[in-house]
């Protein structure tokens, strides 16, 4: 059985209930970039485990939040449970004109102190792995003093053949200014065996907007499989070097792209997983995300997508 890791943070969810409803009505879930990759990677390749690698309280949203990985099939033997912090939380509002508005609370969250959590034994149990897979936000959520045992881990799973995979999402206000996250982010690009970059992140961190600049900005790191997503844009793929266009299909009804990228990054990982190949896996994904985008929320309802994966992405 493949073994993937994920490790980055989940929060508590409350989202405003639809417009014209009564504003304090709030609908509470569980999301997180990571944890949104690893729910549609495991609903589509059942097959894979799927680990997240995080920290949570021991108070009743916690002990929720966990019931909810195990109801995902997603395994928790690392997900670890602080004795005295909470998970984050955030909330989504919507506006007259249907915009959505994000407010956070999550800068003492459980989840940024994950690192103090993993010892030995953790990293060894992480190196029987096939995949770690982290983002630029699961990056700016370790604090900083636990940077240096963060890279400290990814350097001793690479060298133990584990494939090192990062999503360089890029959230400014996570970061106490711009050189910190590109002094980050340069440590990871030098680890990834896989990357899975959204333009709109480089643009808005290294100000480069289309594919030939983040390319070259990319090539002295020499990474292995570098998949670049673009909204409704052509997929491009570069393998050892090798430049390939995917074309999508546009979806006309687009509701909340809230996690396109992720259930992209969910499926491909699990495709990849499988040994199915770079053009397999970028159609299943950008299949996968199609259909994620016409449902609100981050996480699809389970009987729906089971519905669709086993239409669509045999
Ligand atoms: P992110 O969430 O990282 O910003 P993108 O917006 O780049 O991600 O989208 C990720 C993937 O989702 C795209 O590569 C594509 O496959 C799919 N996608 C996004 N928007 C659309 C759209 N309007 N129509 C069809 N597919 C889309």
């Amino acid at each position: 059985m493949k073994n993937i890791f994920l490790f980055g943070e989940c929060m508590i969810e409350l989202m405003s209930a639809e417009k014209g409803e009564l504003a304090n009505t709030m609908k509470q879930s569980f999301a997180g970039d990571v944890f949104n990759t690893a729910v549609y990677l495991k609903r589509i390749f059942t097959d894979v485990k799927v680990n997240l690698v995080t920290a949570v309280g021991k108070d009743q949203f916690s002990l929720d939040m966990i019931q909810y990985f195990e109801n995902e099939n997603i395994a928790t033997e690392f997900v670890f449970k602080s004795e005295d912090k909470i998970p984050g939380l955030y909330s989504i509002q919507l506006d007259d004109e249907g915009e959505r508005s994000f407010t956070y609370w999550r800068n003492d969250s459980a989840a940024r102190k994950t690192m103090q959590h993993i010892d030995e034994d953790t990293v060894a149990e992480l190196a029987k792995g096939d995949m770690f897979f982290f983002s630029g936000i699961s990056l700016a959520v370790v604090e900083a003093d636990a940077r240096a045992k963060f890279w400290d881990l990814v350097t001793k799973l690479k060298s133990a053949g584990v494939q090192i995979v990062f999503d360089p999402n890029y959230r400014p206000r996570l970061w106490k200014n711009e050189a910190q996250a590109k002094e980050q982010f340069d440590k990871a690009f030098s680890q990834s065996d896989m990357l899975l970059p959204g333009i709109d992140d480089f643009n808005s961190l290294y100000g480069m907007d289309n594919f030939d600049q983040v390319n070259q900005f990319l090539a002295p790191y020499q990474i292995d499989e570098i998949i670049v997503k673009n909204g409704p844009e052509t997929v491009i793929s570069v393998v050892q070097g090798v430049t390939e266009q995917h074309h999508i299909t546009p979806v006309q009804n687009v509701v909340d792209t809230t996690s396109a990228g992720d259930s992209f990054n969910g499926a491909y990982l699990g495709a990849r997983l499988n040994g199915k190949s770079i053009i397999k896996a970028i159609d299943m994904a950008s299949k996968a995300a199609g259909f994620v985008i016409q449902h609100k929320g981050a996480i699809v309802e389970k009987q729906s997508f089971t519905e669709f994966t086993q239409t669509h992405l045999i």
